[in-house]
């Protein structure tokens, strides 16, 4: 028939696949956490000038019995779709409390928390009783959030992040540059970090532009009494226009990739026999 002919070509083998398999992964990720398939690397955030890591970002990670390491990039959203993110991100900060209590007082750990995760309204009692029951104190969690995260659900979003900021939590703007309103965005909630998004790095642009719009973020930042993070570093060039025009803190595969609790552990007991030492990148390491 005409109408089915129509229909067909809407409607692609491989989207027919792809729909399959997010279908898959929203059904396996409901016993994800049960089964052990979750868990957490961690991602140094280093001085810029010293390489020392002042802090971690955790970085989710599935296991799948048949398709093997998924990234969050595919689940994040799917988790999203069904509200399953809520569980899943209050596993999240446990465990990022957990190891955060592993490491020493003036390691910072930061959690990324999504849209959906910030309209529960019990999230910030969460993060205390997490903190709280691994004596982990509340300034050494950093909140991430997108802008996309505030356009969605302003007024609980807002209400929960104060709450978080009131306890002592740091809230981070992540990803920024990517958004819509960014500029606007930042006088929306007292952050206290901006994550510089990679693509400022990465894109086409000449390296002398790059630097003049990553001068004026960073500007603007200290202006607004913002700490400033470099999101995405792979080379010493990129890490040298951060470093020169005033970014505090970097993030990239050029100091470390994503680690293992107990790689990152390794790493700042390497950090404290070179005590105080230049300990800057050897290798530049892939995730
Ligand atoms: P994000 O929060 O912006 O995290 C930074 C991403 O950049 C991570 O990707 C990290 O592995 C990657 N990255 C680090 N250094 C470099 C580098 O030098 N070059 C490049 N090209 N990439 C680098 P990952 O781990 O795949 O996470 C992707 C996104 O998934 C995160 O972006 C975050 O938005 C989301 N995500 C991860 N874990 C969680 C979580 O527990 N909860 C929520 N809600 N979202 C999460
Ligand atoms: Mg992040
Ligand atoms: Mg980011
Ligand atoms: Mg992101």
């Amino acid at each position: 028939k005409k109408d089915a002919r129509a229909r067909a070509t809407l409607f692609h083998p491989d989207m027919k696949q792809s729909f399959e398999r997010r279908q898959k992964l929203k059904a396996d990720l409901r016993d994800a956490i049960a089964r052990g398939e979750l868990f957490l690397l961690f991602q140094p955030i280093v001085n810029i000038v010293s390489g020392r890591t002042r802090g971690f970002e955790a970085l989710l990670r599935w296991h799948h019995p048949e398709f093997g390491l998924i990234s969050p990039v595919e689940f994040i959203p799917i988790a999203e779709e069904d509200n399953q993110i809520v569980v899943i991100g209050r596993w999240v900060i446990a465990e990022a409390c957990k190891q955060a209590a592993l490491w020493p007082g003036d390691i910072f750990v930061s959690v990324n928390v999504s849209a959906r995760q910030l309209a529960d309204s019990g999230l910030a009692t969460h993060f205390r009783d997490c903190l709280a029951d691994n004596a982990v104190g509340y300034r050494r969690m950093t909140v991430e959030i997108t802008e996309s995260t505030l356009i969605e659900n302003d007024d609980v979003a807002l209400g929960v992040l104060h709450e978080l900021r009131a306890m002592g939590c740091r809230i981070a703007l992540d990803d920024f540059g990517t958004g819509y309103a960014s500029l606007s965005y930042l006088r929306r909630f007292p952050f206290d970090k901006l994550k510089i998004d990679k693509s400022f790095l990465h894109g086409s642009a000449m390296a002398e532009d790059r630097a003049a719009i990553i001068g004026m973020i960073c500007a603007l930042a200290q202006r607004l009494g913002l700490e400033v993070v470099g999101e995405g570093i792979e080379t010493e060039e990129q890490r040298l226009i951060l470093a020169q025009t005033g970014c505090a803190l970097g993030q990239g595969y050029l100091f470390d990739k994503p680690l293992s609790p107990l790689d990152g552990t390794a790493r700042l007991m390497q950090e404290a026999t070179v005590r105080g030492g230049m300990s800057l990148p050897k290798q530049p390491a892939r995730a």
